[in-house]
């Protein structure tokens, strides 16, 4: 699909494909880390948003800075920053999520020189009303904030015409996931990944209309069982950077049927009301989404929306991604799986750092797994 080799390349080498387009387009590229970083506003205001993830070269520089205890993901990024790879941004928004990347904060804001640099201090428990006004206020001085860095105003206008271009892009994802979990084989697991994955670094307005196209193609292609001989397995957990997994996975026998990733269906959960007062509806988008292992919304959220998820999807199994030294997901690991262990549904935890595991040894662990549900 044409599609699909579209976003490859932008996911092959995602820094040049951020400065090809600010020197086409001229837009401003604003790095950003997480999914709690409101791009809307940041598309509003006429730049770019690069979910920053770090491009896994050897880490030097970052040594100096971040205890090798950290993720892989925080000291990527700030490698990258520190070696220059990230010379091409004007800015970047650190939303206060996990620990590790509000210390990144600090320290990128001590030793980066180039681009602006803007916290956005978000409320850690989000199901209060407080809660709500206070996200309000924090978006609205983001909206002014980075009017101010980027020189202009950004009109409530430019707010709309972002919604509903974010709108488009997550109903797509919504919809490309479903047609593959209802039509299996009409998509690849590792496809899925790099649809969504391309959805954090290509140009948004290229990719609604690119999305849509993949939709035609899905809705027209031939083919696709509602059952599978393989197993249906459903994947748990934080930021996936190994389309791979989902090769070794279908390798062994198995069958990625969704996931709740934070790179995967969490960061397209839930659209915007459009006809509500702009900023108090991405807030509210924020706020009604499945919670992260960073924010609190009650005591089971979490694990009630696994449940859910691995029901609604039929999966007989369930694979926790968990990448090494993160500590919000580690957290959760343990009442997630009790969770899953009450309702009779199999679990298994792959812990991994910037590389996976040896294909082999990944392979012995899932074929095993398999087996046993
Ligand atoms: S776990 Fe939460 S804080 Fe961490 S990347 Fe995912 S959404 Fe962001
Ligand atoms: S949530 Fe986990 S993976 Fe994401 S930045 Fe924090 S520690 Fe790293």
């Amino acid at each position: 699909m044409k599609q699909l080799v579209e976003c490859s390349e932008a996911l092959a080498d995602p820094y040049g494909y951020a400065e090809r387009l600010k020197a086409e387009s001229r837009r401003k590229i604003v790095g950003t880390f997480c999914s709690y970083a409101p791009e809307e506003i940041i598309v509003a205001a006429g730049a770019h948003p690069l979910r920053l993830f770090g491009t896994g070269e050897k880490i030097r520089l970052a040594e100096a800075h971040l205890q090798s205890y950290c993720c892989s993901l925080v000291r990527g990024a700030l490698e990258d920053a520190l070696s220059d790879r990230l010379a091409f941004l004007d800015g970047v928004v650190f939303p206060h999520t996990c620990d590790s990347i509000q210390r990144l904060s600090d320290i990128w804001r001590l030793n980066i020189a180039h681009g602006f640099h803007l916290d956005l201090v978000l409320p850690v428990k989000l199901n209060t009303p407080s809660a709500r006004r206070y996200l309000v206020d924090v978006l609205t001085r983001f909206r002014e904030e980075l009017g101010a860095k980027l020189g202009i105003t950004i009109t409530d206008a430019d707010l709309r015409a972002a919604i509903g271009l974010y709108n488009r892009i997550r109903g797509a994802l919504t919809r490309i996931y479903k047609l593959s979990g209802d039509r299996l084989g009409i998509l690849k697991g590792s496809d899925l990944y790099t649809l969504t994955r391309a959805s954090m670094i290509m140009d948004r307005r290229r990719l609604a209309p690119l999305l849509e196209g993949v939709i035609s193609e899905l809705e027209r292609a031939p083919g696709g069982e509602a059952e599978t001989e393989r197993k249906r397995i459903f994947l748990s957990g934080g930021v996936c950077n190994h389309p791979d997994i989902y090769t070794v996975i279908e390798d062994a026998g198995g069958l990625v049927v969704g996931d709740d990733l934070c790179t995967g269906s969490r960061s397209f959960d839930g659209l915007i009301d459009a006809k509500a007062e702009p900023v108090a509806a991405i807030a509210e988008r924020l706020l009604e989404r499945v919670v992260c292992p960073a924010k609190h919304a009650g005591l089971t959220g979490r694990a009630d929306h696994l449940v859910r998820l691995t029901r609604e999807k039929r999966a007989q199994g369930v694979v926790f991604f968990l990448l090494k030294f993160c500590d919000p997901h580690a957290f959760d690991y343990p009442y997630l799986k009790e969770a899953l262990d009450r309702e009779g549904i199999p679990s298994i935890a792959v812990e991994v750092e910037d590389r996976l595991p040896a294909d082999g040894q990944l392979r012995t662990r899932f074929e095993a797994f398999i087996e046993m549900i």
